[in-house]
């Protein structure tokens, strides 16, 4: 019999748009002979779209507005085998998504509610990795009261991480609210725009010089693999959103030109990082190598990465001879499988 899904897409993260767009590309891949796969387009203000809605924001690339609540349209989730919760950011990779389904008892795509609250957010993945020995860049947590309170405090503690340096959400992705600050001067404009998208913000000392960018794909649940190793190369000051989402502007290099033993480095720390945050099914593991001194730092844990076919993700695991429906269909199986 065939597998009904019930993919979810949009949301109300910065990354709604970005969603939708991996949205596409999976509801074309699910290969039809196996699943009978429902869309289901969350709009920006959280509320679950009716079929017809949900076609046209699949079209359009966004729902700003409308649909029903969540919990009211959710309980409708109980007839699918399993759920594809395709959303990127706040409210959807961060674990409460997570928490509606594991409550309704049905299967979904992906980490569970710890290791998808632990790893959106930045400040947690750190101290999760750091006590599991995984290198990463010096940071500051900061949370909005202290910003409100003491200012100069907080500027103080910037000040010792040394400039340039990262300010970002703690909860986001896609780049959006994260500022490089190259100055102390710019610090108060970075940090108002990171608190306008979160209560709590985290400062990151800049790698020692410009790192390249490498990426892994972690696919499994207690057992899970790596796939080869991929870098991005762009031609801006940092990955930011313009960059990531402007065709052309980046470019993927798979496998990354890196020596070996750095690539099974990258590799065996990803799947160390998986496991410690808890997290299943995929993940995508960034890095920076920072090739004049040699160091490899662990950047962040992705629990939803861009899914595009394009998307650096499905790349990665097509270059190890996973296609990208066999992918999607693989990540719908370790859903529904026993652990
Ligand atoms: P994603 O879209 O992958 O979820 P994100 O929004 O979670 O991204 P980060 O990956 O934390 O954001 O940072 C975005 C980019 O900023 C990085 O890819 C890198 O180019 C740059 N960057 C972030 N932190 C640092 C750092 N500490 N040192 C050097 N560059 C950094
Ligand atoms: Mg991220
Ligand atoms: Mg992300
Ligand atoms: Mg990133």
């Amino acid at each position: 019999m065939k597998k009904r899904i019930l993919l979810l897409a949009g949301g109300q993260s910065g990354e709604h748009e970005v969603s939708l767009m991996s949205a596409r590309s999976v509801l074309s891949a699910l290969p039809r002979d196996q699943f009978d796969v429902t869309p289901v387009v969350i709009s920006k203000q959280g509320r679950w779209l009716p079929p017809t809605e949900t076609q046209r924001a699949l079209e359009t690339g966004e729902a700003p507005t409308g649909g029903d609540l969540v919990l009211h349209r959710a309980a409708s989730a109980e007839g699918y085998d399993a759920v594809f919760p395709l959303l990127h950011g706040p409210m959807g990779e961060d674990g409460t998504v997570q928490g509606l389904l594991t409550l309704a008892g049905i299967p979904f795509v992906g980490s569970g509610v710890l290791g998808s609250a632990v790893s959106m957010d930045k400040i947690m993945t750190k101290q999760v990795l750091a006590s599991a020995g995984i290198p990463q860049v010096a940071w500051q947590l900061v949370v909005r009261r202290d910003w409100q309170a003491q200012p100069d405090a907080v500027r103080e503690c910037a000040g010792q991480l040394g400039y340039p340096l990262f300010v970002k959400p703690a909860n986001l992705g896609s780049s959006v609210g994260i500022s490089k600050v190259a100055r102390a001067e710019d610090l108060d404009g970075a940090l108002n725009l990171a608190f306008s998208l979160d209560r709590r913000v985290i400062l990151e000392a800049m790698t020692a010089h410009k790192p390249r960018e490498v990426e892994v794909g972690i696919l499994g649940n207690d057992a899970p693999i790596a796939s080869p190793v991929g870098e991005l190369r762009f031609d801006a000051d940092f990955y930011d959103y313009e960059t990531k989402y402007t065709e052309g502007r980046a470019s993927m290099h798979i496998p990354a030109p890196l020596p070996p033993e750095v690539a099974e480095q990258v590799r065996t720390l990803a799947l160390r990082a998986f496991r410690a945050l808890d997290c299943a099914g995929l993940a995508r593991v960034d890095f920076f190598y920072v090739e004049e001194t040699g160091e490899l730092l662990l950047n962040e844990v992705n629990t939803m990465p861009g899914f595009t076919t394009t998307s650096m993700y499905p790349k990665l695991f097509e270059a190890a001879g996973l296609n990208y429906s066999a992918l999607v269909t693989r990540l719908v199986e370790l859903a529904l499988e026993d652990r």
